[in-house]
């Protein structure tokens, strides 16, 4: 290393860091990450001359006394040539099995420090790339500035373990085909479009009108295949009633057909990507009966997935705890898992930020063969940082989020109230950080992220984004240690009994 460090070190500006992890070596070329004049860049080094490598990325070339240097800013060409270079940058499908965490990284800052705690905790996968077509609108990226970024980070952190690219609650086929061209290895598809959430206002005669005026014989196959049946699973058993069946097919046959029709046309004829069913964005949570009758129609499709996230009881709100009753959670979450293991499937929690009350029992039940989302919280943790080392950013932030919660509510299901939110002025610079302690302000700041990254210029102030990008760019090392020790928190209670 030190002769490598004497063949570049004189030709960087001197305040210059170096990503020692990152170094790679190639007959030649060598490539590493450093920070040059504050700004994160790929630098490449030409031993062999010409070198197919040094070519294929764009940036500022430097003659050495012993070769070429190239300064490459971290545009998206250099990062298809870097995916084409270090086959570890490339997302990857998890499959079946193992545990995931899905870690929504909605500024391209959070990466690193995720993976200096999974190079650690090498029996969980990060799903580094995960944002939602909202989410990207929110903050004004595309799912290729999304995998750039986690590519970028694994070259960055030496992280060759592999890593995920979800492209998070898609809604249409169209949006499935764009984040698969993006490069996503990973599908959620949301299935809350395609899903009768009206049924709750329906009488039981209405119900079965509506599953009556469905066709004859695609009612037959149903009341066959699970009417007067037991379906034994681990501990317990999924029986239908009549009625109950009516209800289901009336909800999710419109889901079903959706889901095979996206296997079939996009998912299956690409292969090699994980596909999770999402059916949690209802009104009311999954019966046993639903998920089975979901898993067992896609299974008798063909329909090959690799998760499914249920709607659990209880609240599942953004970046704070579960609320609601452990023991029923328990029961629920028990029966859930065993259909996942009957089937072969992996469960998938989604908004599992802060749910440090269920983790054990979700590592517990599941026997660590799961996928569990978190986004938010990675945020909270860098509005964290700046409330720590720039108070006066987060006083302008906490105040603009204030102003505009009505439109930032908009977007999210959650139960804040203001009035529970002490006042700015009655704290100190000190004190603000116990901010994102407290449910009610981290749900605040939780909702504003995309109204505070596009926000236009403020009057004396620079706009939020460049200035949250400054903060925790010279916090970088502050940012990372705050998530090893706040999803370090998750990881340790996921396999807390197990
Ligand atoms: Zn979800």
């Amino acid at each position: 290393m030190n002769h490598f460090l004497s063949l570049i070190k004189p030709n960087l500006p001197e305040e210059s860091r170096f990503y020692w992890q990152s170094v790679q070596m190639r007959e030649e070329a060598s490539a590493f990450m450093a920070r040059i004049e504050g700004e994160r860049k790929f630098v490449c080094l030409e031993i062999v001359s010409p070198s197919r490598l040094f070519d294929d990325f764009a940036g500022d070339i430097r003659k050495t006394p012993k070769g070429r240097l190239k300064i490459c800013p971290l545009t998206h060409a250099n990062a298809e040539a870097l995916r084409k270079w270090f086959s570890f940058t490339r997302p990857v499908p998890f499959g079946r099995s193992g545990m995931s965490l899905g870690l929504g990284d909605r500024l391209g800052l959070a990466s690193p420090g995720h993976l200096r705690l999974l190079a650690h905790e090498k029996n969980v996968r990060p799903v580094l790339a995960q944002q939602s077509v909202r989410e990207l609108t929110l903050t004004e990226r595309t799912f290729g500035d999304v995998i750039d970024a986690a590519s970028w980070s694994v070259f960055q952190e030496g992280y060759t373990l592999g890593f995920g690219a979800d492209g998070d609650h898609l809604k249409t086929a169209a949006e499935v085909r764009e984040a698969l061209t993006e490069g996503c290895s990973m599908i959620t598809l949301d299935c809350s479009n395609e899903i009768d959430n009206s049924i709750i206002e329906l009488s039981s005669e209405e119900i079965t009108t509506r599953y009556l005026a469905l066709p004859a014989a695609a009612r037959q196959g149903w009341e066959t295949r699970y009417l007067g049946k037991q379906f034994p699973l681990g501990t317990g058993e999924v029986h239908f009633e009549a009625t109950d069946l009516q209800a289901i097919v009336v909800v999710y046959h419109k889901a079903l057909a959706f889901i095979k029709e996206v296997f079939y046309s996009l998912i299956q004829p690409r292969g090699d990507v994980d596909f999770e069913i999402s059916i949690d964005e209802t009104l009311t949570s999954t019966t046993p009966e639903a998920h089975y009758f979901v898993a067992q129609e896609l299974t008798r499709e063909g329909v090959e997935f690799t998760s499914l996230a249920p709607r659990f009881c209880g609240e599942f709100q953004k970046g704070i705890d579960y609320r609601g009753d452990l023991v029923q959670f328990e029961a629920d979450l028990k029966v859930h898992a065993e259909i996942a293991d009957h089937f072969g499937f992996r469960l998938s929690i989604h908004s599992g930020s802060d749910k440090f009350s269920v983790f054990p029992l979700i590592g517990q039940y599941t026997h660590g063969r799961v996928h569990v989302k978190t986004a938010g919280t990675n945020w909270l943790e860098a509005v964290r940082v700046i409330a720590q080392t720039n108070p006066f950013l987060y006083r302008q932030m906490h105040a603009y989020a204030l102003e505009h919660f009505a439109e930032a509510k908009k977007y999210y299901h959650v139960s804040t109230d203001l009035e529970q939110i002490p006042h700015l002025e009655s704290l100190t610079d000190k004190e603000l950080p116990i901010l994102m302690d407290r449910d009610d302000s981290r749900q605040l700041l939780h909702i504003s992220y995309g109204l505070l990254l596009t926000a236009k210029n403020q009057v004396g102030v620079p706009r939020f984004r460049e200035a949250m990008f400054q903060t925790l760019n010279d916090e970088e090392e502050h940012y990372a240690q705050a998530l090893v020790r706040h999803i370090g928190k998750h990881i340790q209670l996921l396999h807390a009994n197990r």
